[in-house]
């Protein structure tokens, strides 16, 4: 079974048609690439994998989940599938290492030991163990980036999504978040990612999905995708 599988899925918002007619399947494991234009609802797709955008029709199946169904329960879907953003979204009044044991002291009602002790490998594993007591506005871009990725990996999720999470970046810091996601994906973590890092989608997708105006135009396998006309 896949883990994220499109099924004719529409989307609106108001009468503007956002998504037209998607199928996709992201298999346990995937790197899946989302490419296009701007304003191509590049963005919209990877939020409604995990509710925070909802669908009109058709169906959307998360962990055998379906998002297209009131009933589902929205919290089990977001511990399951997490989302790193742009601009990082980091709770500003709390440290970093706050920061990564919230969720699951929260939601996972992890004990506090376990927690920390998690924690502090995973900020180890992104390269920010000197900064666990600093607050985010205390930290560069590339950084919190970083801090937002063991965030979400600190839920040990099944699969995790990234709108665009080199954009707000300065040059020299993209490198150092991407490297870090292509561990995560050398790790064998399912990931639905969009970017216009090109050598990252050459270099670690599966596959590369090229969206237009709603339509995804293009699924193909990234060797394919990559190859010269
Ligand atoms: P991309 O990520 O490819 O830039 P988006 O998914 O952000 O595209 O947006 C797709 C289209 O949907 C754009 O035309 C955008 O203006 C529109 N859109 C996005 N969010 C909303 C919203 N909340 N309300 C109305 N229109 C929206
Ligand atoms: P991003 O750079 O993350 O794609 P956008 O600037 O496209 O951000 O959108 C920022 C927010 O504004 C999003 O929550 C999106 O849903 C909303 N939005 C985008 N386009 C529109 C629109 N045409 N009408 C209303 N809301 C929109």
């Amino acid at each position: 079974m896949p883990v994220i599988e499109f099924k004719k899925v529409e989307k609106y918002y108001g009468k503007f048609h956002a998504l037209k007619n998607i199928n996709l399947q992201v298999e346990k494991g995937e790197v899946v690439v989302v490419i296009g234009p701007s304003g191509s609802g590049k963005s919209t797709l990877i939020r409604t994998i995990n509710g925070l955008e909802e669908i009109e029709e058709g169906q959307l199946l998360v962990n055998g989940y379906d998002l297209a169904d009131k009933k589902t329960d929205l919290n089990q879907i977001r511990k399951d599938v997490g989302m790193v953003f742009q601009h990082f979204n980091l709770y500003d009044n709390k440290t970093v290492l706050e920061n990564i044991m919230l969720a699951p002291k929260l939601v996972l009602k992890r004990n506090e030991n376990e927690n920390k002790e998690t924690a502090l490998k995973l900020l180890k594993s992104v390269g920010v163990s000197d900064k666990t007591a600093s607050y985010p506005k205390q930290l560069s871009g590339g950084q919190k980036q970083r801090v937002a990725i063991a965030r979400s990996l600190a839920m040990k999720p099944k699969a995790l999504l990234f709108d665009e999470p080199t954009s707000a970046l300065d040059p020299e810091m993209i490198d150092d978040v991407l490297n870090v996601m292509k561990e995560i994906a050398r790790e064998g973590m399912t990931m639905v990612v969009v970017t216009h890092e090109m050598g990252f989608a050459r270099e670690v997708a599966d596959r590369v999905v090229f969206m237009d105006k709603g339509e995804i135009l293009e699924d193909a396998h990234a060797d394919e995708f990559f190859e010269a006309p």
